[in-house]
């Protein structure tokens, strides 16, 4: 199996955001991707700059961050012709590598508006380089840039960043200095195109959490009454971990609960509802073992939550909202 260290330069609506295609606000300018072999070592290169059709013009940000310029672009091969000899360049057993996790969403946004979304089915299952860094080397700066783990692991600067070559480039010497056995625990799946039914959902158990995306429903309700997405059954022993804190409405639109496995103690469950482009919803559940400390924190989120509501209807006249 061969690794695609792929990078995208993407350009956006110079005219800003109410000027933006809906269905394509960020179109790809550029693709650059080096193909390792198993053990790291560099085996080919791609690298094309995409002629737009959608923004002809360059916005001033993306200009000045990548230097280039319309005069390359016009230069450029349509999407269509580039994205047809890249997924051949990449071959049959390959597996993406990324650095973050836009890359892959902006790629399959891309195909899908050129109507070539078939060239690469989904779920996609790759390796996320900024995340496996972060895991591995233990640092926690979560806004990191390519460039600051560059610097951290002294790898000679020589090409300029954010040309997408040059990415693909250096995000490939990191991730060939990456120990194998370690990042392949710590695989991400894409979900842009998220599980239809029941036997395409994905269930992921990693070191110290698990995650679970679940089919697609007709609405929020039914999303959050569904026994799969309620179930807290323990990733590491596989039983059913009883219920300390039901599962109630929290912070950012998420939901969550605390169970307690009798072997593996308290479990953190989280669920977070997602929309689909044709209004359907689907859930994304992880669940995570946490400390005595972690388990108080989340019955005080839940009493927190119900002042608050209390206030509320207290402020409104005592009528139940
Ligand atoms: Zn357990």
């Amino acid at each position: 199996m061969n690794y695609i260290v792929v990078d995208f330069e993407w350009n956006q609506s110079p005219y800003g955001k109410n000027t933006s295609n809906k269905r394509l606000p960020f179109e790809i300018i550029e693709i650059g991707a080096v193909k390792l072999d198993e053990e790291g070592r560099e085996i080919d290169r791609f690298d094309e700059v995409i002629k737009p059709k959608v923004y002809k013009r360059m916005h001033h940000v993306t200009r000045n961050l990548t230097g280039i310029t319309e005069r390359d672009l016009n230069q450029g091969i349509r999407f269509s012709k580039a994205l047809v000899d890249f997924m051949a360049w990449c071959g049959e057993d390959y597996m993406f590598c990324t650095w973050g996790n836009l890359d892959l969403l902006e790629l399959q946004r891309n195909m899908k508006f050129y109507h070539l979304d078939h060239l690469l089915p989904g779920p996609i299952k790759y390796y996320n380089v900024q995340k496996l860094f972060r895991i591995l080397y233990d640092d926690e700066n979560s806004a990191m840039s390519l460039e600051h783990a560059v610097d951290y692991l002294h790898i000679d600067k020589k090409e300029e960043f954010h040309r997408a070559i040059h990415d693909a480039e250096y995000t490939a010497i990191i991730f060939a200095g990456m120990d194998k056995a370690e990042v392949k625990r710590w695989y991400t799946v894409d979900y842009y195109r998220n599980p239809k039914t029941r036997k395409e959902e994905i269930k992921l158990v990693y070191d110290t959490y698990s995650k679970y995306v679940s089919k697609e429903f007709d609405d929020k309700e039914a999303a959050i009454a569904d026994r799969e997405v309620r179930t807290t059954r323990c990733y590491k022993c596989g039983k059913v971990a009883l219920k300390r804190i039901r599962w109630f409405s929290g912070k950012n639109r998420a939901y969550y609960c605390l169970a307690e496995c009798a072997e593996h103690g308290y479990i953190r469950g989280k669920i977070r509802l997602k929309k689909t482009e044709k209004d359907k919803v689907y859930v994304v559940k992880t669940l995570r073992l946490i400390d005595e400390e972690g388990a108080k924190c989340i019955g005080d989120m839940k009493e927190e939550l119900r002042q608050k509501r209390l206030e509320k209807r207290h402020r409104e006249g005592g009528h139940e909202g």
